[in-house]
């Protein structure tokens, strides 16, 4: 197997908590640098920014950024014109145009781009998507509700234009809708912004896939246990897809479970990706949460204290 040398650009909470462990535990993919303006790992070259990485270490082939949606492009631009494969956290840019810029100067330079959406990988949702053929869909509801000081503390970035609020983690079900089924489109929104922030505490959605009505309620002002589900009413039945696409039940039976493998399954897709010259970029979730921005009705809500 080829050994890919890559660059984690960003050493904040998701790199810490999922990239450095899956990298660890990936064959054939080994970390050799990190790029963060503040933070440094014991034992790794580190350097204050991307720039600075790929001047230094050519030998790393690839770069994973982690970085905050807004500033991104202009790393991710850098990467691949340092000739550089590139994988993307989720969302994979602040807007649509910057991620097509992105996919196109990848496919001229004949680098893998690939935009993860890491809870697509989650445990039961392979088994979700085999359970749905030959039935017929007449529903589907998304709870995801979390508190926003527990999961995102200290991230101003996140209520600041670009920084999705509310969608950061709805985009994860999203992500999750737009590989179960084709097809989804935007009806209408409502979007709940906090005053003197950009970006919502709590969004409801109405879409529809074909003549299946979908509706989704996206909360951060939950003070309790988080609830990250998707329930999938059937001609044969409801399956409750529950705790972010980890567990699937249909009818209260267990379906489908398993250990948390979502990064580790990303890096191996992008060492695959590299290795047969091929790229992924999925825009479908983002394109639904850039429809929300587009058309959704504004309220203005109680000032966020962090
Ligand atoms: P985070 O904890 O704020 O970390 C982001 C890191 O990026 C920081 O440590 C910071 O390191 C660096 N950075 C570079 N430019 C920055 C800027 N302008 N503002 C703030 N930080 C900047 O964020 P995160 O939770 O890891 O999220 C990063 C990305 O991963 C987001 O797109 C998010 O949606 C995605 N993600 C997060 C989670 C999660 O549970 N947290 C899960 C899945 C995906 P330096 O300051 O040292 O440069």
């Amino acid at each position: 197997m080829t050994s890919i040398s890559i660059g984690l650009v960003g050493l904040g909470t998701i790199a810490r908590a999922q990239h450095l462990p899956a990298i660890a535990a990936t064959h054939g993919m080994d970390l050799g640098a990190i790029a963060s303006r503040n933070a440094v790992l014991d034992g790794t070259p580190c350097y204050a920014n991307v720039e600075a990485l790929l001047q230094a270490e050519p030998q790393i082939t690839a770069i994973s950024l982690c970085t905050p949606p807004q500033g991104r492009f202009d790393q991710a631009m850098a990467v691949l014109r340092a000739g550089r494969h590139l994988m993307l956290e989720k969302p994979p840019g602040a807007t649509l145009s910057e991620v097509e810029a992105l996919r196109a100067e990848a496919a001229a330079r004949g680098l893998t781009i690939f935009a993860t959406w890491h809870s697509r990988e989650a445990a039961a949702v392979d088994a979700t998507r085999d359970w749905l053929v030959g039935k017929d869909l007449r529903s589907i509801r998304i709870d995801w509700h979390e508190d926003v000081r527990k999961w995102h503390p200290g991230q101003d970035w996140i209520w600041a234009a670009g920084g999705l609020g509310v969608f950061d983690p709805g985009i994860n079900a999203l992500s999750i809708l737009t590989k179960l089924i084709a097809g989804v489109v935007l009806q209408s929104a409502d979007l709940h912004i906090p005053q003197g922030r950009a970006t919502p505490i709590a969004a409801d959605l109405r879409l529809r896939a074909g003549d299946v009505p979908i509706v989704a309620s996206f909360d951060w002002r939950l003070d309790h246990d988080e609830i990250w589900r998707i329930g999938l009413t059937t001609d044969q039945g409801t399956l409750l897809l529950e705790d972010g696409g980890a567990r699937a039940m249909v009818d209260g039976a267990p379906l489908a479970a398993g250990p948390n493998q979502e990064y580790a399954r990303l890096y191996a897709r992008f060492h695959d990706l590299i290795t047969t010259k091929h790229s992924e970029v999925d825009l479908a979730p983002l394109r639904l949460v850039a429809d929300a921005f587009l058309t959704g009705q504004h309220h203005s809500t109680a000032p966020f204290q962090p």
